[in-house]
């Protein structure tokens, strides 16, 4: 059993009133707050450590470039990459898969080639391809969900041919929660001999993510989902994409040897990470995988999967609510609508009542469009939220419902 209470003293953050009432802060899905110990890496590494990485021969440099170089290796470790250099440091999901459709998108895709999708994904695994396709004619294929949010896996299987050339897609979704049947997908896809990508962005803080037994080609995340800071994000590449991928932005860092009449680039993972680093920020991230670690993945997903049944068994208490998402594998978020009550009407209400919540399309407009709705209300979990907080809520909710 975790000491919550413990847990939560790490984060000050929690402690706090909004509106005069207990922060109770069910928005984890789109950041989650930081622990003390990630809040001190920071601290220190501007205190103490500050100079830029790779370059100087002094001994701060040298202190950055090897707090910045072990905590690529941290990350290694905890995705179970088979190289340091497979690990590319990025500002967030958004920018890892931007990174991906450009670069790969330049090296491997040509007019007429194809991508599969879903349904279900976020804007960021979206947007980012359809700027592909002003360069290039490609065509999107995508997955439907069925009626659990579910992907329809026989559409699936149906999709491939011999133009397609990549599948992307979430491993879990931010708005259902649906924990995608991601070792098939890959195998399936790698049938086909199409590479995976997955958007790793609300599995990693949940789940334990082994890349090399996924065997997936392409796995992103985002650090401040996980306990982490801003800004700092990962793209994982198995070395062998990554090798024959051009480099995404050019400037310091990334090169090997510039003339006026000739550049050679950097090799990995250098190649992909132009400019300074935000080194103090992958230090930090570093110190929130093993804050992480001392409490166990596992024990984390146990714990909000505990939160996740307990609080839709009691919501679906109330006169009129509707979940969005009821997959068999789910994670611990909850969409819902309550009658014909606006999403946000609903939302400014808890938000004055101290619930942190997430009102809105959640950056995944088509998939509003395919539940047939505007936007939904979104309660997340993280390690730290207690059963009476969601007994709290799910009385709030239930209040609130009743003022329409
Ligand atoms: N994909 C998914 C599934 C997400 O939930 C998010 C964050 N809401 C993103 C991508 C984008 O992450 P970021 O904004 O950190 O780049």
């Amino acid at each position: 059993m975790l000491d919550i209470q413990k847990i939560r003293n790490d984060f000050p953050i929690l402690e706090q009133k909004v509106y005069g009432k207990p922060l109770v802060y069910f928005d984890n899905a789109a950041t989650s707050q930081t622990p003390e110990c990630v809040v001190n890496t920071i601290r220190d590494g501007y205190d103490r450590i500050n100079a830029n990485v790779h370059r100087g021969v002094h001994f701060l440099s040298q202190e950055a470039t090897e707090g910045h170089e072990n905590a690529r290796k941290r990350v290694q470790q905890y995705l179970h990459a088979a190289h340091d250099y497979e690990i590319i440091f990025t500002r967030g999901t958004t920018e890892s898969i931007n990174l991906v459709a450009s670069s790969f998108g330049d090296a491997f895709l040509k007019d007429g080639d194809e991508i599969i999708l879903s349904e279900m994904e976020h804007h960021a695994n979206i947007v980012p391809w359809q700027l592909l396709q002003n360069r290039k004619k490609i065509i999107l294929r995508v997955v439907p969900i069925d009626e659990n949010g579910e992907l329809k896996m026989d559409v699936f299987r149906s999709l491939f041919n011999e133009k397609t050339k990549l599948v992307s897609l979430s491993h879990i979704s931010n708005v259902l929660g649906t924990v995608n049947p991601i070792k098939e997908i890959i195998s399936i896809s790698h049938s086909h001999d199409v590479p995976v990508l997955l958007d790793g962005a609300q599995a990693a803080p949940h789940t334990r993510i082994d890349v090399q037994d996924l065997d997936v080609d392409f796995y992103v995340l985002s650090a401040h989902k996980m306990y982490g800071p801003t800004g700092i994000g990962v793209l994982y590449g198995k070395e062998k994409w990554l090798n024959v991928m051009p480099p995404y932005q050019g400037g310091g860092e990334m090169i090997s040897h510039v003339s006026f009449e000739k550049t050679t680039f950097n090799e990995l993972p250098y190649k992909f990470e132009a400019g300074t680093p935000d080194y103090i920020g992958t230090m930090a991230f570093a110190t929130a995988l093993d804050y992480i670690e001392s409490i166990g993945i596992e024990n984390i997903a146990a714990h909000e999967q505990d939160l996740l049944r307990y609080t839709t068994g009691q919501l679906m208490q109330i006169d009129g609510m509707r979940i969005f998402g009821t997959a068999h594998e789910k994670s611990a978020v909850i969409s819902f609508l309550v009658k014909d009550i606006h999403h946000y009407d609903m939302g400014m209400l808890l938000d004055k009542l101290g619930f942190a919540t997430r009102t809105g399309h959640h950056c995944a407009q088509p998939l509003m469009q395919a539940l047939g709705v505007e936007g939904v209300l979104r309660a997340s979990f993280a390690v730290y939220n207690t059963k009476e907080e969601a007994d709290a809520f799910v009385a709030a909710v239930d209040r609130v419902a009743k003022m329409f």
